[in-house]
């Protein structure tokens, strides 16, 4: 059951408080999203793996911040 709108962090339960969550929520919600490759400037970069980045458009796999990319 969900209760709380607790999106992306539901998986916790209840457990670890809601500013932990909060926290967690904030990074999760950016690193899902396309980031913009710093090569072809295009919104096609994948996270694959912590600080491992990969651009669909150019095919280029470079790191960068674990949690996005930083412009
Ligand atoms: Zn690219």
């Amino acid at each position: 059951m969900r209760t709380k709108k607790t999106k992306s962090t539901a998986r916790f339960g209840p457990r670890y408080g809601s500013v932990v969550k909060e926290r967690v929520r904030a990074i999760e919600s950016k690193q899902r999203k396309k980031q913009k490759c710093p090569f072809c400037k295009k919104q096609t970069v994948k996270r694959l793996s912590k600080g491992i980045w990969l651009c669909r458009s150019c095919k280029k796999k470079f790191t960068s911040q674990t949690y996005y990319i930083k412009s």
